[in-house]
């Protein structure tokens, strides 16, 4: 029996990933999907933010379908009691190290961009983040009373060469069977770890010389991403250089609420490489509860599961072109519509991915 283990979490959460669900189960009802509480929902239940019933279910399931965490109500817990925890310790309890982040400008959804139309047309690039290292999961990281009774605080970003190499690999793998450009994203003119990174991003490039690689430092890499977003194709970085890159390449697409990611580790299941299935946004708590939050990201972020973690790339691509026909026919979600035009709320825009299946 093949699980997929639905975690809904917060806010959007629970509205999107209903959404993905639906898609999937159309097009894979042999497979068991078991929901069970993160975060704040969990919270709420008076668990821990990864509770160890979630856990059970995670380590016995093929695949992971994360909806998000996070709810200002929780903003002044301590760091390690927020519902944020429950996404670190996901990743890295399951060695989660790749995360993977498609870009796609949506054809006929040009105008829905911040920048102008032709700037985007065609955009389809990914970002690969270092998702397990960095200054996320770097120690010393902490608060503290300094020796002259000052409050400091400290984080530490801190690689290791293997934790580079690994990432980088997957990157220059998929910069093959795409159009052969790989951008190493970092910041080596300030930053020790950048150092080692571009050093290991350019040995590795010798492996792999049908590959265009270019090197950007993060803030020209920032602007370059809005200057000439369709030259990139993949765009390797660390973890918090890709946090934020990749939300500045969801607004390219027109809305965050587009952009779906895998996470994917060295966990080998029978179906295919265990994951962590999700949209990159967060709870969006602005907008729960009204039924408006677009899914895209979320049915996306099932497709990827399908393709990564149940070797399906016949049922991902199905869902991959109906998505694209749902845009191309004119459907537009709320925060992809113009300020006087038409949208259809979550569960409508559903229904006709649904139809184009
Ligand atoms: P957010 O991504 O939740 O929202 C940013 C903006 O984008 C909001 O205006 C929101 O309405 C909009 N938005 C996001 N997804 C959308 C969708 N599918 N459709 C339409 N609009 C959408 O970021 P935030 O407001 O900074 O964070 C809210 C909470 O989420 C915080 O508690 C934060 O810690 C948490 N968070 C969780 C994750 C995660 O679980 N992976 C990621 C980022 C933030």
């Amino acid at each position: 029996m093949t699980i997929v283990a639905v975690l809904p979490g917060d806010g959007i959460g629970a509205e999107v990933i209903a959404s993905s669900v639906r898609v999937l189960t159309a097009l894979r009802p042999d497979v068991t999907y078991e929901t069970a509480p993160v975060g704040g929902a969990a919270l709420k239940l008076g668990l821990p933010a990864f509770p160890d019933e979630t856990r059970a279910l995670c380590d016995r399931s093929a695949a992971l379908l994360f909806g998000a965490v996070g709810l200002p109500e929780y903003d002044q817990l301590p760091l390690d009691q927020r519902p944020e925890r429950a996404l670190f310790a996901l990743r890295k309890d399951y060695g989660l190290f790749a995360n993977l982040r498609p870009v796609r400008v949506f054809p006929g959804l040009e105008a829905a961009s911040t920048l102008r139309s032709e700037v985007v047309a065609g955009l389809d690039l990914i970002v690969v983040r270092e998702l397990t290292g960095g200054i996320y999961f770097g120690t010393p990281k902490e608060q503290r009373i300094g020796s002259d009774g000052v409050r400091e605080a400290v984080d530490t970003m801190f690689y290791r060469a293997p934790e580079i190499e690994r990432i980088a690999r997957i990157a220059f793998d998929l910069a093959r069977k795409r159009r052969r450009r790989l951008a190493s994203v970092d910041k080596q003119n300030i930053l020790q770890s950048s150092v080692l990174w571009r050093t290991i991003a350019s040995e590795l490039a010798a492996d792999y010389a049908d590959v265009v690689v270019e090197h950007l430092l993060v803030d020209n890499a920032a602007m370059q991403l809005v200057r000439r977003p369709t030259s990139f194709d993949v765009i390797l970085t660390e973890n918090m250089f890709g946090d934020i890159l990749s939300d500045e390449a969801a607004m390219l697409t027109g809305s965050i609420g587009n952009l779906p990611s895998a996470s994917l580790g060295t966990r080998r299941t029978a179906q295919g490489t265990f994951g962590m299935y999700e949209p990159i946004s967060g709870s969006a708590p602005d907008i729960a509860g009204q039924g408006v939050a677009n899914p895209t990201a979320a049915i996306l972020s099932g497709a990827l599961l399908l393709r990564y973690s149940l070797s399906d790339d016949e049922n991902a691509r199905r869902i991959e072109r109906a998505i694209d026909r749902t845009f191309a026919d004119g459907h537009r979600t709320r925060d992809l519509a113009p300020a006087d035009g038409e949208w259809l709320d979550t569960g409508a825009f559903t229904a006709e991915v649904l139809k184009r299946l």
